[in-house]
């Protein structure tokens, strides 16, 4: 008689909820699937400071298969999720579809306008890397009219604009797809 096939329980986001799932399931009778449209995860409490343009983006994004390394029950899987289908049991994704005898769902969440008009059109946004990057040259263009406006720049704001202009590795290291 062949061995029976364990439980696969597929993981939606590898943000800090879909990796606390994984970590909670690893080691465990049954086989996961971590998928993500990255192949990193995000560190969000230090978004600002690439905002600033105080750290790269590198610093902050940690690849996936390099965290899951240790989990011999885990694995992952780059795709972009656009279904579900329920009664198979299955995601859409931009690749081929995945099989799934359970599922997490933890793809985050949107930025909200909350109606505000102009907001999504001239508003940064700050919910992942690239919108991070995209507002580097402008945190000194916030001083104009709010604290600070009308002194002398401090030289740390010179500084700081001539970061913003600097080329960013986008890329994270180690991680192939
Ligand atoms: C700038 C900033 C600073 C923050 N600072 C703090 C802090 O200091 N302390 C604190 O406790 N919290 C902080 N937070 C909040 C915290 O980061 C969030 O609560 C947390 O990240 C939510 O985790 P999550 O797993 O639900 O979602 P996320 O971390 O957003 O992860 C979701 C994952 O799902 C993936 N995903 C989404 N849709 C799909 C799809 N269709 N297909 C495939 N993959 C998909 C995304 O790529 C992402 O990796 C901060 C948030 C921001 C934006």
């Amino acid at each position: 008689m062949g061995k029976r096939r364990q439980p696969r329980i597929v993981v939606v986001g590898a943000g800090f909820g879909g990796l606390w799932a994984v970590r909670t399931l690893a080691f465990e009778p049954v086989e996961v699937l971590l998928v993500d449209r990255r192949n990193h995860h995000t560190f969000f409490p230090l978004l600002y400071q690439v905002a600033a343009a105080e750290i790269e983006p590198e610093a902050i994004a940690f690849p996936i298969r390099g965290l899951l390394r240790r989990f011999p029950n885990v694995g992952f899987e780059m795709a972009e999720v656009q279904g579900i289908d329920l009664t198979a049991r299955r995601l859409e994704t931009d690749g081929p579809p995945i099989d799934y005898d359970f599922l997490i769902l933890a793809p985050g969440s949107l930025a909200h306008t909350f109606g505000v008009p102009g907001v999504a059109e001239h508003a940064f946004f700050l919910k992942d890397l690239d919108q991070a990057v995209a507002a580097q040259p402008h945190p000194v263009g916030f001083r104009a009219g709010g604290p600070g406006a009308g002194s002398a720049p401090p030289a740390a704001s010179a500084d700081l604009r001539d970061r913003g202009r600097r080329p960013h590795r986008r890329g994270v290291r180690g991680s192939p797809r």
